[in-house]
């Protein structure tokens, strides 16, 4: 190629010298694209996904007949397809459908573990049960690293069936601290921050992740954005994806509960709170950890288009149908 330029005429030689470095570039480009990191959600329900056990009202009652209406419970997997490496957030009751989508979309490495390391977020059920999986009667897997702040890792190892798991040496717990950043590899990194909610059995936190194009945000479980000493605006400013608490739409959600008991920053008073934010910043908002009386489970529904309205989205779980949909790159 290069004597057949060398017999051209000089200027025609260099256009075409810039043309092949144009196509060169473009492809390496391209194929920079094809293997970045991304983020993919594995679920979008409240601990008790959707629809909810022994649930026989209306909100439930097409996903009972209609099974691709179903959601799992709220996890987001992140996958560096260069590295073949695969981390979940969030350990749900839904593990074993959330692997197997995750295997879609990235298969367990031949000599590599069933996962790089799992980041639970909370004691609540939602959030770690799944760990049971990993244990004598299922997976029986070997060491597999599960990274929690110090109260989860306490909680782990001195409670059955979890202690079990660490006894045995199927999880292998690596402590966490708030606010410091662990390097998953040398293009992604995890940062946990605390937030406040009804810690009963350990701490709670939310995870940044950062990679070598964009951070995302996942926090599925806070009291109300008012309790906590960070504005959830400084939040979003920090980040380009916020996968934020959207467990109840509004106050009316649940007759005959008190919804003071199990608080939740409302999704209205969130799209309150944030109407003032550039629609920039309202664009990076995706409001996962639906519970089943949430109406936003539902594609019609006038909180659908209030959601919509207001410049913020919902999060979408990832499905192998079209598996470019709902990447979130990194
Ligand atoms: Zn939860
Ligand atoms: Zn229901
Ligand atoms: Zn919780």
């Amino acid at each position: 190629m290069a004597s057949l330029i060398g017999r051209l005429p000089l200027r025609v030689g260099r256009t075409l010298n810039f043309a092949f470095f144009l196509f060169f570039s473009f492809s390496l480009y391209n194929s920079t694209y094809a293997a970045d990191p991304y983020a993919i959600v594995l679920g979008t329900a409240q601990d008790g996904g959707f629809p909810q056990a022994g649930c026989s009202k209306k909100c439930c009652a097409t996903a009972w007949k209609d099974i691709t209406k179903r959601r799992f419970v709220s996890c987001v997997a992140i996958v560096d397809p260069d590295s073949g490496q695969r981390w979940m957030l969030d350990c749900t009751p839904d593990f074993r459908d959330q692997l197997r989508l995750l295997d879609q979309a990235q298969p367990k490495r031949p000599d590599g573990p069933l996962l790089d390391g799992i980041f639970p977020t909370h004691a609540h059920v939602g959030h770690y049960t799944g760990l049971m999986m990993l244990g004598r009667e299922v997976l029986g897997a070997q060491s597999v690293l599960v990274y929690a702040m110090p109260k989860m890792k306490y909680f782990l190892e001195s409670n059955g069936p979890w202690s079990q798991l660490v006894k045995l040496n199927q999880i292998d717990v690596k402590r966490l601290a708030a606010g410091q950043e662990s390097r998953l590899n040398e293009r992604l990194s995890i940062t946990p921050f605390l937030v406040p909610h009804r810690d009963e059995f350990s701490e709670t936190v939310g995870f940044i992740v950062t990679g070598p194009h964009a951070k995302l945000a996942y926090l599925p479980d806070i009291d109300k954005w008012e309790r906590w000493e960070v504005k959830i605006e400084s939040l979003i400013a920090d980040v380009d994806h916020a996968l934020l608490d959207g467990t109840f739409f509004d106050s009316d959600e649940l007759p005959g509960r008190d919804m003071s008991e199990i608080p939740h920053p409302f999704v209205q008073e969130s799209l309150g709170r944030f109407a003032t934010l550039e629609s920039t910043e309202r664009q990076k908002v995706q409001f996962i950890h639906l519970n089943h009386s949430n109406p936003l489970l539902h594609a019609k529904s006038d909180a659908r288009a209030t959601v919509q309205n207001a410049g913020c989205r919902l999060a979408r779980q990832w499905n192998p149908g079209t598996p470019q949909l709902a990447r979130i790159r990194l």
